[in-house]
């Protein structure tokens, strides 16, 4: 595919900027397209493209919104393959790992928000006056690469639902799977300019979108530092901003816990994507006397998981998605055996040279004030803390900037009471697993805001209230 062009008001166009950026496959380091790094003309366009649609998709019968996302979501069925095919070239997954956790779960959560918004009401009666909920406009929705297509649906379905129109701008290094969803737009045939893409860098295009005039909600999903800038640009022009950032969850055992599903589930969070899921439970809360076992079962479990070339096998967890990647892990891997921490499995990467590939650490006798606890690594790798009693546990859970997610594996009456009182947006109590019907997002450094759930249409949706 030629990817020199943007979807801009209805058609694929050519970039009015010169400027291209280079897109790498991480297993090989192969460079598998080049992309335009959108300017301002670009960006403009984009923006009054939306703004003139929303001028009639506001006020588009509900139905008719619906029936579009549902052909849109067929649409996808038909290029699930596809899809996955791209996400395994820039993202460097295993075709297994494409469809399951990148694609499959994510058109199904759009079944999701169309049932949710069937039910929602947009206008509620009060005491005395009525609230209307009105959508904002133009949504820009900047997402990041380590779902590079999930992460564009929680935020462009439940933002067309209600009325808004959108330009998109993924991440840079994973941007080519919007194209394809931008294909899947054009032959859905929505109306002109309500689904628009621009692609470049978060430092210039991101920053423009946050800047521009016309954008009333700025939706970004990314790093806390990007969440930052994007934040503060977003203030300054009284625009609608949520921020979706990272994590450093924990995932606590408790005495008597079945230990065997809850170290299963964790590893999952922390190797499955090569550990670049924001809500990973990186930190494994252990109690002391019984730090050995659990050790033993947390390396032999790890020693499963196959990590390699993502071409050469199903199932097989593939490499970083970037030199930037490789580089933050390792020296964190290497942070923490100077911190004093053990690692008990895995090693320190050596060569990048023919693909970003890291296998899986654990590390031991971590304590919760080591750089490797506390900042998000974004890698295959699990610190392995010990706790004294039950309200250590909750304290150490605690300490910490993020409030992401959580796991508490325990006695059904004790896990409950614990995972209340963890500082975070979600937590799953031994089988419990979340679906994209509930609301998620972050306290703290996590984030402002949700997606999913009813409070993910809510983020989009701005209250009118009537007096009649
Ligand atoms: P990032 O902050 O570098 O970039 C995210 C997106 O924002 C990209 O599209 C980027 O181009 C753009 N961007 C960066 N700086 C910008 C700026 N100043 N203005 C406007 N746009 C800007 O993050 P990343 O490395 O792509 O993603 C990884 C991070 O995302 C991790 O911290 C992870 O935890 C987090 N994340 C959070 C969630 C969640 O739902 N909470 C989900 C996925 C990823």
């Amino acid at each position: 595919m030629d990817y020199n062009k943007l979807y801009i008001d209805g058609e694929w166009i050519k970039p009015d900027s010169q400027e291209q950026i280079e897109v790498e496959n991480p297993a090989n380091r192969e460079i598998i397209a080049k992309i335009p790094s959108s300017n301002k003309n670009d960006v403009d366009k984009a923006v009054n493209a939306a703004k003139r649609a929303f001028e009639t998709w506001q006020y588009e019968d509900l139905n008719k919104r619906i029936e579009l996302v549902e052909k849109l979501r067929d649409e996808m069925i038909n290029k699930k393959e596809d899809m996955a095919s791209i996400i395994m070239d820039e993202l460097g997954r295993s075709k297994s790992f494409a469809l399951n956790p990148q694609v499959e779960p994510y058109i199904d959560a759009m079944s999701d928000f169309i049932d949710i918004v069937k039910n929602y009401e947009f206008e509620r009666n009060k005491d005395g006056y009525k609230v209307r909920k009105e959508p904002f406009g133009v949504v820009a929705a900047i997402t990041p690469w380590n779902y590079p297509l999930g992460q564009i649906i929680k935020k462009i379905i439940p933002a067309l639902l209600v009325g808004n129109t959108i330009v998109l701008k993924p991440s840079q290094k994973t941007p080519l799977v919007a194209y394809t969803l931008a294909e899947c737009f054009d032959k859905v045939g929505f109306p002109k300019g309500v689904f628009n893409l621009v692609t470049g860098a978060g430092s210039k295009v991101g920053k423009m979108l946050t800047e521009h005039k016309d954008v009333d909600v700025v939706s970004f999903t990314g790093s806390v530092e990007g969440g930052k800038k994007v934040g503060e640009n977003s203030i300054k022009g009284i625009k609608k901003v949520t921020l979706e950032l990272g994590g450093k969850s924990p995932a606590i055992l408790l005495k008597g816990g079945d230990y065997e599903l809850g170290i299963k589930k964790a590893l999952n969070t922390v190797y499955n994507n090569t550990g670049q899921t924001c809500s990973a439970f990186t930190r494994l809360l252990v109690p002391e006397d019984e730090k050995e076992i659990i050790e033993k079962m947390v390396v032999e479990k790890t020693k499963k998981y196959k990590f390699g070339n993502p071409y050469s096998e199903e199932k097989i967890v593939g490499p970083l998605a970037s030199k930037k990647q490789f580089d933050k892990v390792k020296s964190y891997i290497e942070k923490g055996l100077d911190e004093g921490a053990k690692m008990i499995y895995g090693e320190i990467p050596k060569d990048s040279s023919k693909g970003y590939y890291v296998g899986p650490v654990v590390f031991t006798d971590v304590t919760n004030d080591m750089k490797i606890a506390r900042d998000e690594i974004f890698g295959p790798v699990i610190s392995i803390i010990t706790y004294k009693d039950k309200e250590d546990a909750i304290k150490i859970a605690n300490d910490t900037t993020f409030g992401l997610a959580g796991a508490v594996f325990g006695p059904e009456i004790e896990a409950k009471e614990v995972a209340n009182k963890i500082k975070a947006g979600t937590i799953t109590i031994n089988q419990g697993s979340p679906t994209h019907k509930a609301p998620f997002g972050g306290y703290k450094h996590s984030g402002i805001g949700r997606e999913g759930g009813v409070a993910g249409f809510e983020a989009f949706l701005q209250e009118k209230a009537i007096f009649s």
